[in-house]
């Protein structure tokens, strides 16, 4: 935890945190991103006892595209890569706490690699009301690096096969590696998206300008609840 950031006014905006993967570590390279359950229900229980409410992705679209505000203490808790622990890990504990969370897919990986959900998955949690999901790209490259061509199947694709899967319209887009520039999001944009996410960090001033894409707060295994509250209001726990 940094002294200095808990000596820095909170930052006002919609507050959106990034995760990957839940439970036991099950990839020595990403153990830091894997967030036990008991931690996670810590935080979650942080989040509620503080009086923050959790959006999924359509009320943050909506509200964006009214130039609404957004409740005081609003959050938006989203998971990058659509893992399987996902599923097994978080799903139950955010249904217990009826909590809501975005998950943000690479069409391409579901229902094919045992890692990641399945689509009965994806419509299961879907249904229940508590989950939203948006694409990651297909095949989760750097768009940064492809042809305006790829980049456009890239976002395209993976728009169309979510659609046609959930039956509802995904507005929001999140590059893999956050690797985004004008080019890039020029094209997001014109697939149709109207946000997109990255992984610089910060909170989200709102009403978002759109001119750079939104700031998420990195959470990570080594955190503690002080790194957690600094990651809800200043959008990050490290300098
Ligand atoms: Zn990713």
């Amino acid at each position: 935890m940094s002294l200095i950031l808990t000596l820095l006014p909170p930052r006002k905006g919609l507050a959106v945190l990034m995760y990957h993967h839940f439970g036991p570590v099950t990839c020595r390279q990403e153990a830091g991103f894997f967030i036990p359950d008991e931690m996670f229900e810590r935080q979650l229980d942080y989040i509620l006892n503080k009086g923050y409410k959790t959006l999924s992705f359509s009320e943050v679209e909506t509200a964006s595209a009214q130039k609404r505000p957004l409740p005081a203490k609003a959050v938006l808790i989203t998971l990058d890569d659509g893992w399987k622990d996902n599923y097994t890990n978080a799903y139950p504990i955010i249904k217990k706490k009826n909590v809501k969370i975005n998950i943000f897919l690479n069409t391409g990986d579901i229902s094919r690699d045992a890692r990641y959900l399945t689509w009965d998955e994806v419509k299961e949690m879907r249904s229940c009301g508590l989950v939203q999901f948006a694409p990651h790209g297909v095949s989760h490259k750097r768009l940064r690096s492809l042809t305006d061509a790829q980049i456009k199947d890239e976002v395209s694709k993976s728009k169309q096969k979510l659609q046609e899967q959930l039956g509802v319209e995904v507005k929001s887009f999140c590059y893999p590696y956050g690797a985004a520039d004008k080019r890039v999001r020029q094209i997001v944009f014109d697939a149709g998206y109207s946000l997109d996410f990255g992984t610089r960090k910060g909170v989200c001033p709102w009403p978002w300008d759109g001119k750079k894409p939104i700031k998420r707060a990195h959470i990570m295994a080594c955190d503690d609840l002080k790194d957690f509250h600094l990651n809800l209001t200043r959008g990050r726990c490290r300098l």
